[in-house]
């Protein structure tokens, strides 16, 4: 099969053109540094498929980022059939200047010209032609978002990969160019395969290139002794970085002809107008924090817009009905609760019709138990809360689209310089909102190993999708308990708590155990765009398949085991749901409790108080389970306990949670815990892979293990007895002094010897 590369400048839209032409839903996003490692995707549109990979977005060749080294290495190494240099037709000449190198290498090229649906609706005009001959190369207009040209562009590419190419320079006219001749011939004749392209490396005075022909370095450097010009003074470098740029520049008149009605400059003028607000010194954080509570807001609330107060006493909508309460109870819902409510209404009738079946069917109450307790009642509370993670998902992935993250990463980079750490850090930690997974891969960009390791141990703060249910189901919790409070203001200031204690962690390590250089950051913003509705969707879609995948496999597994534990004795005897707390699991539940005592959710919650714990183990697997634990374990005690109440879902979960004894301190620690211990399988599974050296992956383990226990109980302990706030505040003190002094040097560890 033929392989053909996407290459192109960060956020030129290489993705969005590897997903029209292979049908992947690879992520997109409005700022550079999204992808970081390869993909790969067949394209079956043509007379014979291809194979497309999707390479890291590059500014050069040269080997300064992981990326460079990704690409540079891929297209050396890996010899694709045809490289597609995509280029941002919108911002051609600084694109340009990768093509310059690109074509150095013996490999087919064609350039896709891409956005040229944003070049046509600001009037400007692209001579193609001319752009093909100032190049070389052969150029195809496209537009990958509206998915224009997309075919021409294959069939071009597949045409040019029939004949090889031989490299060419725009470097003819430099004083360097017989040098460059010379080391090209030097290399030719030792065997080297791409022998211009190194050649120009070497002069360049790329380390890689010194370290692999140490022969023609010295030719180099002979002479540079002799070579005379003021300018550069020597810097061969920055002499061909000009001279691209010099041949570029020129040519451009020819190429480009702006329309000088443009509404362009106006667009520029706008978008630096809404940047002067957005990134402002002293506001860019605050409005950062509204709009997330707005979002928060829209997705959680069960007041919205706080009118409740307005309504008549006892407003409940649809009395009466199944409906009851979706669209408001006392206040009015928010969209993500209405959705969550019709969820329930749907599921709920499911359960019953399952139910109804089976017991016409006559089977056996505990088959009937089995399925709609143990399984449909963990999987269908879990389930309820899939419209709300999609709601919450399509705000953030407007933010992201529009290019704000790409705003909030520049103002955070500076807040971050403080804390020791690049804003490059802060893309994978704002890809641990959607999951860790990714965002634990994306810190292969950064330089650093330790700043890497600080990252990785702090993604999991950064609140997943997973965890959305936990926030709701327990904010809900306190709120119908006891009274108190409003789901979107717990869940927005627990996912602030996580990012609270994550960039505290980050200052804790960073002048502690992992202290050093933080990775080159050139954070460029990109155009404000409006979001588009394909990329949503396509991103709600992977969001929707992944939850609903895990829920049908691991989440039911877990339910199953979950329901026969709660339901056998130690001597294998079957127990009725009354009998729940002589079970195998109540057993082991109770042994693991008191381990949670310091937290607010051991031994003092009383006589169900294991179910907490058994949830919280269980969401080591995957946070999911938390919930459909509780799921699986409410069915059967409200229904063993509270013999008059047919309570489902959600509601059970709530009426458990009021059968122990936790107080509003404990359900936020428990939270907490959640939220900031060890992640599900995947992630741990990911972390290992990626912290493969000395012992940072265990002692990743253990700083979660650790962080959580003490978040977790302070929050407990100060919200219970609030005198020892003093207790934690003097521990803090004395932890921030004698880092301090350590860091001046004024006090000493005794010496390790180093092995
Ligand atoms: P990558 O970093 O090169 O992979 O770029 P992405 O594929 O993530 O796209 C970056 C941004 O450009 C996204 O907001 C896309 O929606 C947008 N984009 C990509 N292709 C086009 C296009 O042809 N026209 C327009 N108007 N926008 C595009
Ligand atoms: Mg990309």
């Amino acid at each position: 099969m033929k392989k053909f590369a996407l290459v192109g400048n960060p956020n030129c839209g290489k993705t969005t053109l590897f997903n029209s032409l292979t049908g992947s839903t690879a992520h997109v996003g409005n700022w550079p540094g999204v992808t970081v490692d390869k993909k790969e995707g067949v394209y079956k549109k043509a007379s014979e498929p291809v194979q497309i990979i999707d390479l890291p977005g590059i500014y050069s060749l040269s080997p300064y980022t992981d990326e460079e080294v990704v690409s540079r290495n891929f297209i050396l190494d890996q010899k694709p059939d045809c490289v597609i240099n995509i280029v941002d037709a919108t911002n051609l000449e600084r694109n340009l200047y990768l093509t310059t190198q690109i074509m150095e290498i013996d490999v087919p090229i064609v350039i896709a010209l891409n956005m040229m649906d944003e070049v046509e609706k600001n009037g400007d005009k692209i001579d193609v032609k001319a752009l093909e001959e100032a190049m070389g190369l052969r150029v195809v207009a496209i537009s990958a978002l509206k998915e224009q040209g997309l075919a021409e562009l294959m069939e071009m590419a597949i045409g040019e990969c029939l004949s090889p190419r031989t490299a060419t320079t725009v470097l003819q006219d430099t004083a360097l160019i017989h040098l460059i001749g010379d080391c090209s011939i030097g290399m030719q004749g030792a065997g080297v395969d791409n022998p211009l392209f190194h050649a120009v490396k070497l002069v360049e005075s790329d380390e890689l290139e010194i370290k692999n022909h140490p022969q023609a370095s010295k030719m180099v450097e002979e002479f540079r002794k002799t070579f005379v010009d003021d300018k550069f003074a020597g810097d061969f470098e920055a002499l061909i970085a000009d001279a691209r740029y010099r041949y570029i520049t020129a040519r451009m008149p020819k190429i480009l002809r702006r329309n000088p009605h443009s509404q362009s400059s106006v667009k520029m003028e706008q978008a630096n107008k809404i940047d002067r607000v957005l990134t402002h010194k002293v506001w860019g954080i605050p409005i950062f924090l509204v709009i997330m509570f707005a979002i928060f807001h829209l997705t959680f609330s069960e007041n919205f817009l706080f009118i409740g107060g307005l309504l008549p006493e006892g407003w409940v909508s649809c009395q009466g009905t199944v409906f009851e309460g979706v669209f408001g109870d006392g206040g009015i819902n928010s969209i993500g609760v209405v959705l969550q409510g019709l969820m329930e209404v749907a599921t709920t009738a499911l359960g019953d019709a399952i139910r109804g079946a089976m017991e016409s069917a006559g089977l056996a109450s505990w088959a009937i138990g089995l399925v709609c307790d143990g399984v449909l009642g963990g999987i269908f509370a879990i389930l309820s809360f899939l419209p709300q993670i999609l709601v919450l998902f399509l705000f953030f992935s407007i933010l992201e689209d529009s290019g704000y993250m790409a705003r909030v990463a520049f103002i955070l980079d500076k807040i971050f310089k403080k804390f020791g750490l690049s804003g490059r850090a802060f893309i994978p930690m704002i890809m641990g909102f959607g999951c860790s997974v990714p965002a634990m891969i994306n810190t292969r960009t950064l330089s650093d190993k330790k700043e890497k390791v600080a990252t990785i141990r702090v993604i999991p703060f950064f609140s997943c999708g997973a965890k959305v249910p936990i926030l709701t189901a327990i904010a809900g919790a306190i709120v119908i308990k006891f009274g108190v409070g409003n789901a979107d203001l717990i869940t927005y200031s627990m996912y602030l708590l996580g990012i609270i204690v994550a960039l505290l962690s980050v200052m804790l390590m960073r002048n502690t155990t992992m202290q050093g250089d933080s990775s080159p950051f050139i954070m460029e913003l990109p155009a404000y765009r409006r979001p588009q509705f394909k990329n949503t969707m396509l991103l709600l879609w992977d969001k929707a398949k992944h939850f609903i995948t895990k829920a049908f496999t691991i989440i039911l597994a877990s339910t199953i085991v979950i329901w026969f534990v709660s339901h056998f004795s130690f001597n294998w005897t079957f127990l009725e749901d009354e009998r729940i707390n002589e079970s195998i699991l109540a057993g082991i539940g109770q042994l693991v409790q008191p381990i949670f005592t310091p937290l607010g959710f051991g031994k003092q919650a009383g006589a169900f108080g294991w179910v907490f714990a058994v949830a919280a183990v269980t969401g080591l697997i995957a946070k999911e389970n938390v919930i459909a634990t509780f799921g699986t374990l409410a069915a059967c005690i409200v229904s063993g306990f509270v013999a008059d109440e047919a309570l489902e879902g959600v509601d059970s979960v709530v009426q458990m949670i009021e059968m122990t004894g936790v107080t509003i301190p404990a359900l936020i620690a428990f939270i907490a815990f959640n939220m900031l211990t060890i992640p599900c399988f995947a992630a741990v599974a990911t972390a290992k892979a990626e912290l493969n050296f000395e012992h940072a992956f265990r002692n990743t383990v253990i700083y979660w293990v650790c962080t959580s226990f003490l978040v977790s109980s302070a929050i407990y302990l100060i919200g219970t007895y609030w005198w020892t706030a003093f207790i934690f505040a003097a521990l803090v003190a004395v932890v921030v002094t004698s880092i301090v002094l350590y860091n001046k040097g004024k006090i000493k560890l005794p010496n390790r010897r180093k092995v």
